[in-house]
């Protein structure tokens, strides 16, 4: 990481993060590091640490923590969720951050692709005529789009 820019720190941050779903429990975290004991990413992937982030957000670097792509590495498995002794929800802490992240336009663009495949089709990836045959092969029944659907439940 780099150094920390005085500056650019707002106390309010983890104020305002406690006031989003997901984040209302972040404050009481007391930096035990289980989370990140614990976490399978920041095993293989170093500059993903739990702990980290929740130090981030307790000094208040909200620009420099929204635009890191690392926030995008949770694979939401929920262990440091059930780990941890202080019940600060980190994997919901993980989704108000991104959350913030799209609001403000610092998602990766990847996400933004991501988003608009969900809301036409309702999952991640098209289902053709090739998807289709396989799901009959294996006595399945077709999927059929429904985009006006998915546009209404995802707002
Ligand atoms: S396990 Fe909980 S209390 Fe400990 S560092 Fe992680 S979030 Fe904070
Ligand atoms: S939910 Fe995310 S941060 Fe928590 S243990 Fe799993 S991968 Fe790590």
């Amino acid at each position: 990481m780099d150094r920390i820019d005085l500056k650019k720190l707002d106390p309010d941050f983890k104020h305002r993060l406690a006031r989003e779903l997901g984040g209302e429990h972040i404050k009481k975290c007391f930096s035990c590091g289980v989370c990140s004991a614990r976490c399978p990413v920041e095993k293989i992937e170093p500059e993903y640490n739990p702990r980290k982030i929740i130090r981030m957000i307790l000094l208040g670097m909200e620009e420099a923590l929204l635009k890191e792509e690392f926030l995008w590495h949770c694979s939401t498995c929920y262990t440091c969720q059930e780990s941890c002794p202080q019940k600060v929800n980190f994997t919901e802490v993980i989704f108000a951050l991104r959350n913030l992240a799209v609001r403000k336009g610092l998602a990766p663009p990847g996400m933004g692709a991501a988003r608009n495949l969900l809301s036409q089709q309702g999952r991640m990836y098209e289902v053709g005529d090739f998807e289709n045959e396989k799901r009959q092969e294996l006595g399945l029944p077709k999927i059929m789009g429904n985009p006006e659907e998915y546009k209404k439940l995802l707002g």
